[in-house]
């Protein structure tokens, strides 16, 4: 058991250096300043190793939709391992968890988004993608529409099918990736992108290299497009409005399928069920993941359009599946979840109440001098950090001073990610307007050091 500090903050830190492999950390930086630990949650608020109170201003990552604490999910997870702990739905069978999981996300999914199938979480569900819509165009006799098309800088997962979607250059430069019959375009980063085109030509522009690609690869062989209704882990990039009604123009006219990464859009994050429904977009499929169980179990999936679904029944046994596809604690945990959003109206809340009210405070962050955009939909914002608004300049070592303030937030109590010099939030959906004052103060206060500490070191230059 580990629920308690029976051990030292430091015997924690001595023990994980020598035994704990990190996803996606430097380990001699960690080594020198000895990991975060982190020991309980209550709200939107974390409690690290030594008493501190920290905001999160990240809902764990982008998950932790409804808050910390639900004694709910708690129960629930409890009573569902003593009925059934596991069993799996291989071979023909089935058990309550998966069938009500199922028939809710059908009925919260936008249109004809009615059959799921179910994974841990996005990674492997976008795997299951790259299967799924090669299988389906093979079971129309058409093998080779196997080509899929996403963006650069589009985040799609760390497995080796999932980050090959993914347009993440220093994921590709390990492992050998991307696999074969991916090919990505230019992401709708405006500010950083855009150059003198409105934002509006520049959607426009970005959505048509779509068509492009679609031409220079020949229809016959393109599958489908995936994308992210904002991306997140890129660093909270909204697209400009044209973007995505010429995308789907553009998906409509072409014989191709459209997988819309939801897996941070989905469950409130925009202020609707589904980033789909904020921007209007009627893909083929969608992923599935973290704030669908609020991230109190790992699991995630694929909401399929009924005809799709249908191809690939026709097409025979889809020979393809997770251990715990469907696993009845993760699913039943994601089923409360999804009540308590539906009953407590957090999306609802989100959207006339918490939403706006962020969103006008963190536009106050845009008169702070190191900052040259500040963006957010819905519940996930990013602040641009410059060291010349008016250009729009980069600095000259990228990602430096985004992470001296990222430091500088964890010393004061914040939780904000920063992505190269972009800062990133994606709170719990249920933070107070108190909380939100909070997470705004500190942001200011951690710019202020950071640009002071940017400055003091000689970091505060364009290239
Ligand atoms: C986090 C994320 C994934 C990967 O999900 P995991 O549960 O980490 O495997 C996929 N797509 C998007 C958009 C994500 O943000």
């Amino acid at each position: 058991m580990s629920l308690d500090n029976h051990l030292t903050t430091q015997e924690l830190r001595a023990l994980d250096a020598a035994h704990h492999i990190h996803p996606f950390s430097d380990t001699a930086e960690m080594r020198a300043k000895g990991a975060r630990v982190i020991t309980r949650a209550d709200g939107v608020w974390l409690q690290d190793s030594e008493g501190n109170r920290i905001l999160d201003g990240m809902a764990g990552l982008w998950c932790v939709n409804i808050g910390y604490g639900r004694r709910e999910l708690a129960d629930v997870a409890y009573r569902q391992m003593q009925q059934l702990p596991f069993y799996n739905t291989f071979f023909m069978t089935t058990h309550p968890p998966a069938v009500e999981l199922s028939a809710k996300l059908a009925e919260i999914a936008p249109g004809d988004k009615n059959r799921v199938f179910f994974a841990s979480g996005g990674s492997d569900a976008n795997d299951t993608n790259i299967r799924l819509v090669r299988h389906y165009w093979a079971a129309l006799g058409k093998p080779d529409k196997s080509v899929i098309i996403s963006r650069k800088n589009g985040y799609h997962g760390s497995s080796v099918g999932s980050a090959s979607l993914g347009g993440m250059a220093p994921m590709h430069a390990q492992g050998g990736l991307p696999i074969p019959d991916i090919t990505h375009i230019d992401q709708p980063h405006w500010w950083a992108e855009g150059g003198d085109l409105s934002p509006e030509e520049f959607g426009l522009a970005r959505a048509r290299q779509l068509e492009e690609a679609i031409d220079r690869i020949g229809e016959h062989r393109v599958a489908a497009f995936i994308a992210e209704p904002v991306q997140g882990a890129g660093g909270v990039i909204i697209p400009p409005e044209t973007y995505w009604p010429e995308i789907s123009r553009i998906c409509r006219e072409r014989e191709i399928l459209l997988i819309a990464d939801e897996v941070i859009t989905g469950f409130g994050r925009t202020g609707r069920w589904f980033g789909s429904e904020t921007y209007d977009i009627d893909p083929d499929i969608m992923t599935i993941a973290k704030g669908m169980s609020s991230g109190y179990q790992p699991i995630g999936g694929s909401i399929l359009r009924e005809s799709v679904a249908q191809v690939i029944e026709e097409g025979g046994e889809f020979n393809h599946g997770y251990t715990y596809s469907s696993h009845p604690v993760a699913a039943a945990v994601a089923l409360e979840n999804i009540r308590i959003l539906q009953e407590e109206k957090i999306v609802e809340q989100v959207a006339e109440d918490t939403a706006p009210y962020l969103a006008a405070k963190w536009h106050m962050l845009a008169d702070h001098p190191m900052v040259g955009q500040a963006r957010i939909c819905g519940m996930m914002g990013a602040l641009e950090l410059t060291p010349d608004v008016a250009a729009r300049a980069p600095f000259a070592n990228t990602g430096t001073v985004g992470l001296m303030t990222r430091e500088r937030c964890f010393a004061n109590g914040l939780v904000m990610r920063h992505v190269g010099d972009k800062m990133i939030i994606s709170p719990p959906l249920t933070i107070s307007h108190t909380e939100i004052d909070r997470l705004v103060e500190l942001a200011w206060q951690s710019l202020d050091e950071g640009m002071a500490q940017a400055k003091a070191e000689g970091a505060f230059r364009t290239p």
